[in-house]
């Protein structure tokens, strides 16, 4: 079973983060559902973290998790 990521509207990159608590960086995939997905490396607390806007980890695009493009 596998899972469908959503990607960056403008290079296509499936990875993204966001500010979470004090600031810092949180790194996460987005499913099908719109749902953040912490990545690997960084498996942060996402229950604090502000989704609006998301940043692409590949280029400068930020946006709602409503734009980015199904794969
Ligand atoms: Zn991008």
């Amino acid at each position: 079973m596998s899972q469908e990521f959503l990607a960056c509207p403008r290079c296509g990159c499936l990875k993204f983060y966001a500010r979470g608590d004090a600031g810092t960086m949180v790194f996460f995939q987005v499913n099908s559902e719109f749902w953040p997905v912490p990545t690997g490396i960084n498996a942060s607390d996402l229950s604090q973290a502000d989704f609006s806007p998301v940043h692409c980890t590949g280029c400068s695009w930020s946006g709602e998790m409503n734009d980015l493009a199904a794969t």
